[in-house]
């Protein structure tokens, strides 16, 4: 047994906080811990430790103290507990509390826990909790307004989730104050039930819906959605891309979430639907199913699923065309501040744990005649990931070691005896710092030529469209680094394969939860604020008690089913 890392978790009987060590034992990874009353609780991690290990090398650290505007304003930590001083440690502590490590990358609100569909794998929706909890607008307002309030790098993607938030009447609504408020990228989560509607998911779309996350547990068997959604939505899913086809719409992710035993046989079958449906489909992002409940420990080591499971399933699929290489989230974290910083954009971090999400990008060989033809390669073969990621590391790390980052103040100080000596000398220092991003962004545009795998493409001519078009699309990223560029890649020819592993009360680590960029906005009803929480911790920890204190100050008392699935 050789220990890789100590860190806290929980117990999954009284949820106390205790000590867990992550370790390595025949090419296995656990996590392992103790508490004093409900004893030890053993959880497997990863299924091959020489893939967990080699994720670790792209671990990477914010730099950045992360400011919430509502510690500002009520002066100290206050967690949502509403004990303000009262800290009782990570993971209790969230509200954000001064330790977490990540600043925000996607804001994600629940709009409503209604629901139009009763999901035997759902902890959440108003068919269960039996109360309704939806913010009204105003408190929508203030949920975003925070979130853009933060410094240094408020969030531009937001993600307005549920329950089911079709189900609200006033979503188009919801998606306009979202976009006028500044986040650029804005995603739905939908079983996509109201989208088999062509003139509704128009309406969502003019409304300014740029990202639809969908679920998508299986595409050829209909006895999965019977098990995981209460009844088969088959049909109805497939209506729903040819909706977004007729409409020319390109943005649909597919959402499985993936059970053992349920649907694991159908990873593979949804990255060919994925493939050959690449004109509607711009990503997948699997998600191994959390366990909630109180379950057996023979029951979580039966039904775990975890990401190097769905690897192996991957690559046993595509014969290895990824072979393994799915890199963890915070690999582009240098990458994307660079990109941001030439163009004077609104940065952002992906500083996750690098246990959290992966992905690779699939570069999809479109046959013209038939779509069922297309064929998938990894982006790995036209390009060295590693190295152009290693370039953007050691640009961004030199930008930052001699301070050249902001806008220098040279010429101001050398010519500010006067106001407009000062005037001249600011717009001097302005031209030498937007020759410098221009020449930091043609040196990296140089890097990417460097990193192409020539000697391959000419080897294999018929990659040489695809080639040319996927790094036509990743320079435009380079030159407009906004999520737009990163939609277009993915629209034209491109398809990210990804995976975020949700946390629970089984394999929380305060490791992770404490780098989460996924951050649950909400407004506390009592104490008139709003609450920014890590996604896992709210669904490990505070959901339940923040959603039935808001439901007692709910004004406007909705039923709780008010729709019967079709
Ligand atoms: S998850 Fe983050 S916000 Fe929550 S207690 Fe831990 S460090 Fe603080
Ligand atoms: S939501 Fe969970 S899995 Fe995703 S980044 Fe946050 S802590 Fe990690």
């Amino acid at each position: 047994m050789k220990i890789i890392r100590e860190t806290l978790s929980i117990c999954p009987e009284c949820k106390q906080q205790i000590n867990a060590t992550v370790f390595e034992q025949d090419d296995t990874i656990y996590l392992k811990k103790t508490c004093p009353e409900h004893g030890e609780f053993e959880d497997v991690l990863a299924n091959n430790s020489k893939y967990y290990l080699w994720r670790r090398n792209y671990h990477h650290d914010s730099k950045e103290t992360v400011q919430d505007p509502e510690v500002t304003f009520n002066n100290g930590p206050y967690s949502s507990y509403g004990g303000k001083f009262d800290l009782k440690g990570c993971p209790y502590d969230c509200g954000i509390c001064e330790n977490h490590k990540s600043a925000t990358c996607i804001c994600l609100i629940d709009v409503t826990n209604r629901c139009n569909l009763k999901c035997p794998i759902c902890f959440a929706n108003a068919n269960v909790t039996g109360f309704v909890v939806e913010p009204t607008m105003e408190e929508l307002r203030a949920i975003m307004e925070h979130f853009r309030g933060t410094k240094p790098m408020p969030p531009v993607a937001i993600q307005l989730s549920g329950g089911e938030p079709t189900v609200r009447e006033d979503l188009p609504d919801i998606i306009k104050m979202a976009a006028k408020l500044g986040f650029t990228h804005r995603m739905i989560t939908t079983n996509g039930l109201k989208f088999t509607d062509i003139d509704y998911l128009k309406e969502i779309i003019d409304a300014g819906m740029n990202a639809t996350y969908m679920q998508w547990d299986s595409v050829t068997d209909p006895d999965v959605y019977k098990q995981t959604r209460g009844k088969d939505l088959l049909e109805k899913k497939m209506k729903i891309v040819e909706n977004m086809r007729e409409l020319g719409y390109r943005d649909l992710a597919l959402v499985p979430t993936i059970a053992r035993g349920v649907n694991d046989q159908e990873v593979g079958p949804i990255l060919d639907f994925a493939v050959q449906n690449q004109d509607v489909v711009s990503c997948i992002i699997y998600q191994p199913i959390s366990l909630c409940g109180r379950i057996t420990r023979e029951e979580v080591r039966r039904m775990r699923y975890n990401a190097s499971d769905l690897f192996a399933d991957i690559d046993k699929h595509t014969n290895n065309i990824f072979n393994g290489r799915f890199y963890p989230i915070p690999t582009l974290s240098n990458f994307v501040k660079l990109v941001t910083w030439f163009e004077g954009q609104e940065a952002f971090e992906m500083t996750s744990h690098e246990d959290c999400g992966f992905a690779t990008i699939g570069v999809v060989e479109v046959d013209p005649k038939d779509r069922m033809k297309n064929k998938l390669h990894s982006i790995d073969e036209y390009f060295d990931v590693d190295k152009f990621v290693q370039s953007a590391d050691t640009v961004w790390e030199f930008l930052k070691k001699n301070n050249l980052e902001h806008k220098p103040e040279i010429f101001k100080k050398l010519l500010g005896i006067t106001s407009t000596g000062e005037k001249i000398g600011s717009f001097l220092d302005g031209i030498s710092h937007t020759l410098l991003r221009k020449g930091m962004k043609y040196g990296l545009y140089a890097s990417a030529i460097r990193n192409l795998k020539l000697t391959e493409l000419i080897a294999n001519p018929n990659k040489i469209r695809n080639f040319f078009n996927t790094i036509q699309k990743l320079g435009n990223i380079i030159r407009d680094p906004r999520w737009d560029a990163a939609a277009n890649f993915l629209r034209d020819q491109a398809l990210l394969v990804s995976c975020m592993h949700f946390q629970d009360a089984y394999n929380i680590d305060t490791e992770r939860v404490s780098r989460c960029l996924v951050h649950y906005g909400y407004y506390d009803r009592e104490l008139k604020r709003v609450f920014r929480v890590p996604f896992c911790t709210m669904n490990t920890i505070h959901r339940e008690r923040v959603e039935r204190k808001n439901a007692q100050y709910q004004e406007q008392k909705i039923p709780v089913e008010i729709i019967t699935p079709q």
